[in-house]
């Protein structure tokens, strides 16, 4: 049977820890059926934000909506969320069967029942043959499976996970990546992803919400935060853009839509650093009031004028390009 759709809304929550503010009154409406990356720097808030949402922290101020309801005072068991954890914290001495039904057995249901629903969620991520091994016997990959299973046999509307994806090697972290992706479209409901990973949340997240220092900086579709950052701060940390200090203002300009011209083109710049990056080339220059500013070059524009430090050059922009800062 489908759940109905469910909207999860944070009013006002706040997280204070003694006199640490760890989250301070954000305010967010999570689209339904969607993947949300929260993403920021470690410390700026966001394993608080999704504890709270899980119910395993308590709310300092605000609520927590799903569904219309305050969901905040509620047991974590009974809010309809269901949460993947960094370490993934499976039970050395069960079964990747027991483990994935554990939260079933908690509940008092059957061996027979319980069994058969942790089937069908090792079907679901692929894991059916190795039902009967520890997790030990697992690869990190497998393991992290098993845990997703874990958090979905609750049938959860929100599924909250941590960093998931942290403990992976990278080529294997992409992959799974895509298997969360995949999984979270085919489910339908709500994945909330926090990571300090810009790339990680550009390719997972319909929406990304970027935090800094226990306050929301900017929410939105993947594109147009990466687009339009509003703030210095968002602008550096989603990476690929120069933060500029014209005569009107600072602007954010993708490093992908400077250009590098001859000297006595464009603005007066002198190429201080070169960087091969394979199908780019990243020339750094200093232009005035001492900005450094990073045009990334196709390797093949490059070579066929190749630059070195100390050469002049001439930076050149389109002005549409130019996206104003509001801080
Ligand atoms: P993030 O997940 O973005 O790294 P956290 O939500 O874990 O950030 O932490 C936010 C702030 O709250 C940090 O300053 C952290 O030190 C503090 N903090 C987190 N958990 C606790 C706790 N249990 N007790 C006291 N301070 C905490
Ligand atoms: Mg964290």
């Amino acid at each position: 049977m489908n759940q109905p759709i469910q909207d999860l809304e944070l009013v006002s929550v706040t997280k204070r820890y003694g006199n640490t503010i760890a989250v301070d009154a954000i305010n967010h409406h999570f689209r339904p059926a969607s993947y949300t990356c929260l993403l920021g720097p470690s410390g700026c808030g966001k394993s608080s934000t999704l504890r709270m949402i899980a119910g395993h922290e308590s709310v300092s101020d605000g609520a927590i909506n799903l569904a219309g309801r305050d969901i905040s005072h509620l047991p974590p068991a009974r809010r309809g969320t269901a949460m993947m954890f960094q370490s993934y914290a499976l039970f050395p001495h069960l079964s990747v069967t027991d483990n994935v039904a554990f939260s079933l057995k908690m509940k008092g249901v059957d061996v027979g029942e319980r069994r058969n629903k942790a089937h069908e969620m090792l079907e679901l991520v692929d894991l059916s043959a190795m039902a009967q091994r520890l997790p030990d016997q697992l690869s990190g990959g497998q393991q992290q499976r098993v845990a997703l299973a874990r958090a979905l046999i609750t049938r959860p509307q929100v599924l909250l996970l941590d960093e998931p994806l942290s403990a992976l090697d990278p080529f294997l972290r992409i992959r799974m990546r895509g298997e969360l992706r995949k999984l979270q479209r085919e489910l339908g409901i709500s994945f909330i992803h926090v990571t300090h990973g810009q790339d990680e949340a550009l390719a997972l997240a319909d929406e990304i919400v970027v935090m800094n220092n226990a306050v929301i900086e900017q929410a939105g579709p993947a594109r147009d935060v990466f687009n339009a950052p509003r703030t210095r701060f968002v602008a550096q940390f989603m990476g690929g853009h120069n933060v500029v200090a014209l005569p009107e203002g600072h602007f954010a300009i993708r490093t992908d839509a400077v250009g590098v011209g001859a000297p006595g083109s464009g603005i007066a710049a002198s190429v201080t650093g070169i960087e091969y990056q394979g199908t780019h080339v990243s020339v750094l220059a200093r232009i005035a009031g001492d900005q450094e500013v990073t045009a990334l070059v196709p390797d093949t524009e490059f070579f066929s004028s190749p630059r070195s430090p100390g050469d002049p050059v001439g930076l050149v922009w389109d002005a549409r390009n130019l996206h104003k800062l509001t801080a």
